[in-house]
């Protein structure tokens, strides 16, 4: 059976086939500039050229219409018709505490995800878009939704509750929620199969590390805690997003400057991280080549600060775990930046992280141990692939249908 996997964020759609007998890609793309001008298709089959589409593409539905019409292209398509589709698995963002698990889709369950929607106003109107549409031009294809926050649904109340009155968290459910779940859950479980240990017994902290970073720490197959929050603006630096920060801030902020809580949103999810402080990209590569090629002085600080964050993440999820088997970097940044993994990892060896300098260099997208082989915690890069993920989670619960 092959599994499409959507990811429909407010003006793009990225989308991987993958075929579940093998686990392999059969085809992968991204419509960008949806409902904008200039919406472009860019498509790839599997071991072939990318190719590129443009055409006005006014909506999610329309956007997923076309998808579906390139890939059954007996030209340029990678399937002969839709049956061979079996199922579809839909990135979900948030699921409340509603969603402990993926979940079939249906109207129950839709309108379950629509009452989410408060909670994550700016992802999961997309998302929802991706499944009305999929329901309109397929209606006879499973539908599978996984959330991002499900994975940390298994956090014990000390570590998701906030220091506010309890009756905010009555009333409108504020608390931690964690995002990033499936890539946390994908790569927890892939570092175990990778270096023979038992999942059920590893305590690994996850580090996350992409235009939006977290951290995670696994117990037993269990997220015990995450970096990211009620939203995904909390914890580390990231490109653009501010990360942990003192309230008496924001309000005095707010108050000096004259904004109101939209612009004040916009300040510390799109103005702030590595972009705010080096004030020259939230792109990592572009931050390092002005910080260490060209010496500029903002860009190693953001850097310094991004790296300082990681590493006191990783000493209280230490903690709060009372040990870790395994540290992981994936992500953008975690899969390829040796220099941040060395700065990270540098001067651990108290805590029992012996990083091997040779091992990290210059080591990309690939999984490797990149830990002293005597050093007691095992360090490695595992590419996260959370369509995979998401395709496996579909394809394990329509099997039960
Ligand atoms: P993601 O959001 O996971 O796609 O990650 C995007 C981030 O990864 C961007 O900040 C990129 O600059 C960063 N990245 C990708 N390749 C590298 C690299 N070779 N060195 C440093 N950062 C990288």
């Amino acid at each position: 059976m092959k599994v499409l996997v959507l990811n429909c964020g407010s003006s793009s759609i990225k989308y991987k086939l993958i075929n579940m007998i093998d686990n392999s890609n059969v085809a992968s793309g991204v419509m960008e500039k949806i409902g904008l001008k200039g919406s472009f298709l860019k498509h790839q089959n599997e071991g072939q050229e990318k190719i590129k589409l443009e055409g006005e593409v006014l909506d999610h539905q329309v956007g997923i219409e076309y998808i579906i019409g390139v890939m059954t292209d007996p030209k340029i398509g990678c399937i002969k018709s839709l049956d061979q589709i079996g199922a579809v698995g839909h990135r979900v963002v948030h699921g409340g505490e509603e969603f402990k698990g993926s979940v079939i889709l249906n109207d129950e369950v839709i309108a379950q995800i629509e009452n989410c929607i408060d909670l994550a106003p700016l992802h999961n109107p997309p998302n929802l878009k991706g499944i009305y549409a999929v329901s309109a031009l397929m209606p006879d294809k499973p539908q599978v939704g996984v959330f991002d926050t499900a994975f940390h649904q298994t956090m014990p109340r000390h570590a998701y509750m906030y220091g506010i009155p309890k009756s905010l968290y009555n009333k409108y459910k504020v608390r931690r929620y964690g995002f990033h779940g499936t890539s946390h859950r994908y790569v927890s479980n892939r570092v175990c199969e990778f270096l023979g240990l038992d999942y059920n017994k590893t305590k690994t902290i996850n580090c996350h590390l992409g235009n939006g970073s977290s951290i995670c720490a696994i117990d037993s197959g269990q997220s015990v805690d995450t970096s990211m929050g009620f939203t995904p603006v909390e914890g580390l630096l990231m490109g653009t997003r501010a990360g942990d920060l003192d309230i008496g801030a924001v309000t005095y902020i707010m108050d000096k400057e004259k904004i109101n809580t939209d612009a004040a949103s916009t300040l510390f999810n799109k103005h702030s991280g590595l972009l705010g402080v080096s004030g020259i990209s939230s792109d990592a590569r572009e931050v390092e080549d002005a910080a260490y090629k060209e010496g500029n002085e903002d860009a190693l600080l953001a850097l310094k600060m991004f790296q300082y964050r990681i590493r006191k993440y990783i000493a209280s999820y230490m903690a709060a775990m009372s040990g870790c088997d395994v540290i992981t970097f994936t992500g953008g940044i975690g899969e390829n930046s040796d220099i941040d993994r060395e700065a990270i990892c540098k001067d651990l060896e108290f805590m029992g992280i012996k990083i091997d300098k040779e091992k990290n260099k210059g080591l990309r997208g690939k999984e490797a141990i990149i830990s002293t082989d005597d050093s007691p915690v095992t360090v490695c890069v595992i590419p996260t692939d959370e369509e995979l993920t998401i395709a496996k989670q579909t394809i394990k619960l329509v099997e039960q249908l």
